[in-house]
């Protein structure tokens, strides 16, 4: 009978602490809770740590971030003369 009670009283300091730990921990533990996300490096395909990523801005506007300056400077470089649109011809005239 002896034994029962202290089964008893065992098993709710057990869930005390168990609920203490939930409840109790606190800012300590929120703060371990949100890792700094990765983000995606379009240029070389890196996922790096936002905090220190690079950032820039999409032509949408959105950031995108890099994980150097190299490929930063890449993303932002104008695009090669080979890729780029074919002058205007001047217009003929039909009439
Ligand atoms: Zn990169």
């Amino acid at each position: 009978m002896l034994i029962r009670l202290l089964l008893i009283a065992f098993i709710l300091v057990l869930v005390g602490r168990t609920v203490r730990a939930f409840l109790g921990k606190g800012p300590s533990q929120s703060r371990d809770i949100s890792p700094t996300p990765l983000v995606h490096d379009p240029v070389c395909g890196l996922y790096v740590d936002r905090d220190r990523a690079l950032v820039a801005k999409s032509p949408s506007g959105e950031p995108v971030y890099f994980c150097s300056q190299t490929c930063r400077d890449k993303y932002l470089a104008p695009p090669s003369p080979e890729s780029s649109p074919p002058p205007l011809l001047p217009k003929q005239r039909s009439e």
